[in-house]
């Protein structure tokens, strides 16, 4: 009997885009400033493989706001930085990660459904799909705003599939992302890891925590896995 068709999650940043500017940064801390009236900075807060609330609220914290006024602001930040974000976003086709477009092509000539797992707020990831030219190649994911953590958020993307009827029950299910968290997100759902080395943390870091896969190109993921 044929296995069922396995399932393709994939992060942002670092993952299916390479340094894609300053203009998410800029967008949070736009909407942050007007909270707070006062500029807010991303300077010194570790965004690698964060969840955009979590920037904010760091943002926010190392500025001196109270956790009681973040939690109020935290609402209008969130709605504001996805309205500025698709306003300041330039075209992102060149920053498009070495091999993703072919093997993003490559699963959907086989039917294998891809979406997304990204700490990315939702318009913000979507528009950043948009302007990559890859918005087609997902039908579904799982944002900043929908879990608090990347293994919460890897949980509800695939529950949306199963839900899509996208892939089966006991399908097979691939996280490719570039940082720990993305590991640790694949760990705690019990699903295959696929590290690539796009992003900041270097094929030494991510080999210590030993991924089912290490790339520095996903075209070298054996095709194997795919009818699988
Ligand atoms: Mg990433």
């Amino acid at each position: 009997m044929k296995s069922p068709k396995p399932l393709f999650l994939f992060d942002i940043d670092g993952t299916l885009l390479s340094k894609a500017g300053p203009h998410h940064r800029h967008a949070l801390e736009h909407a942050a400033g007007l909270s707070a009236g006062r500029p807010i900075t991303t300077e010194g807060v570790p965004v690698a493989g964060m969840l955009d609330r979590d920037i904010l609220r760091l943002m926010l914290s190392q500025a001196g706001v109270s956790d009681k006024r973040i939690a109020q602001w935290m609402p209008a930040i969130v709605a504001e930085a996805q309205r500025h974000y698709p306003r300041i976003c330039p075209d992102l086709r060149h920053r498009v990660c070495p091999g993703m477009r072919a093997f993003l092509g490559k699963l959907r000539r086989r039917g294998i459904a891809a979406g997304l797992v990204t700490g990315n707020l939702s318009r913000i990831g979507w528009h950043k799909m948009h302007q990559a030219g890859l918005r087609s190649f997902f039908s579904f994911g799982a944002f900043a705003e929908m879990g608090r953590t990347r293994t919460e958020l890897a949980a509800r993307a695939m529950q949306q599939a199963r839900r899509m009827k996208l892939c089966s029950e006991d399908c097979k299910v691939y996280l490719v992302g570039d940082h720990l968290n993305d590991i640790r997100a694949a760990r705690d759902n019990k699903i295959s890891i696929i590290s690539v080395t796009t992003g900041p943390m270097s094929r030494q870091e991510l080999s210590a925590f030993s991924p089912d896969f290490l790339l520095d190109n996903i075209r070298d993921l054996p095709l194997e896995i795919m009818e699988t």
